[in-house]
This record gives C-alpha cells, sequence and structure tokens, in this order.
C-alpha cells in the first residue's frame, strides 16, 4: 500500500479537495475548530501532511500508530537521473535557491506561529515537489 494511502486509512473524515491532496478530521483534536489536517502527495510519491489544527504533526502520526518514515513509499536515496540533464548547474541552483527562499518564508510563519493558508500549504508542497524535480536532474 502506498505512503498516502496508507497514511489516509488512518485518518477519519478524509476527503479530496484536488487532485493529489485531502482534508481530515485531527486524530488528536478531532478540528473541532473546524481547522482540518491537510495532506499533499508530490508527483515522486511524498506525502507532506500539516495540522491547521494547531497539533504537532508527530503528535497527529502518534495518535494514529504512524512514524514519519510511513510518509514515505520508499526510502529517501540519491540517483542518477535516467535522463539527460538539460539544464546546468546553475539554472538548477537558481531553482532550488527561488524555492528555498518559499520555503524559508513559510517556515518563518510557522516558527512564529502565525496561521498559514491553504494556499500557502500548497506552494510549500509545490517548492518540495519542484527542489524534488531539481535533484533528479543532478548527476
Ligand atoms: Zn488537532
Amino acid at each position: 500500500m502506498s505512503a498516502i494511502h496508507t497514511l489516509l486509512g488512518h485518518l477519519d473524515r478524509a476527503k479530496q479537495t484536488k487532485p493529489g491532496s485531502w482534508a481530515a478530521a485531527c486524530p488528536c483534536c478531532q478540528s473541532r475548530l473546524g481547522r482540518p489536517v491537510l495532506v499533499t502527495e508530490t508527483n515522486d510519491g511524498r506525502v507532506l501532511m500539516h495540522a491547521f489544527c494547531g497539533c504537532e504533526t508527530k503528535t497527529v502520526l502518534d495518535a494514529i500508530g504512524l512514524t514519519f518514515t510511513d510518509l514515505f513509499d520508499a526510502p529517501l536515496t540519491f540517483h542518477a537521473s535516467p535522463t539527460k540533464a538539460r539544464f546546468s548547474a546553475r539554472d538548477l541552483l537558481e531553482v532550488i535557491s527561488k524555492e528555498m527562499s518559499v520555503v524559508a518564508v513559510i517556515a518563518s510563519d510557522l516558527l512564529a506561529r502565525r496561521a498559514i493558508s491553504v494556499e500557502d500549504w500548497a506552494r510549500l508542497a509545490l517548492a518540495t515537489q519542484r527542489i524534488g524535480v531539481a535533484r533528479d536532474y543532478v548527476r
């Protein structure tokens, strides 16, 4: 079973909100304030989860008997791209640098315990996906 299906199978009231994204009730607080747990599957099979209710991700995972490693289909490995690189290392570093800036801005909001929007969460998932794609171009 894939990581996303394992996770969704442990969450109550999981509902797909768009391709690759779901909202579910938090197993810790049942999302009583109407703030769900959002789950996103990236194109490379990684699963991202954020509890908008404010519960810690580890606490949510503990509540359903899963661990962070359950969010990955396979152990993360570094491998050469099967395709010929079409971008220079500088181009790839530019992409990674820009995406890391996005991650840093959203992470600073999280650190300051400011609420992040569903759109911010989707942008964070996109940044993670783009960094993964850039990584796959590197030999
Ligand atoms: Zn919660």
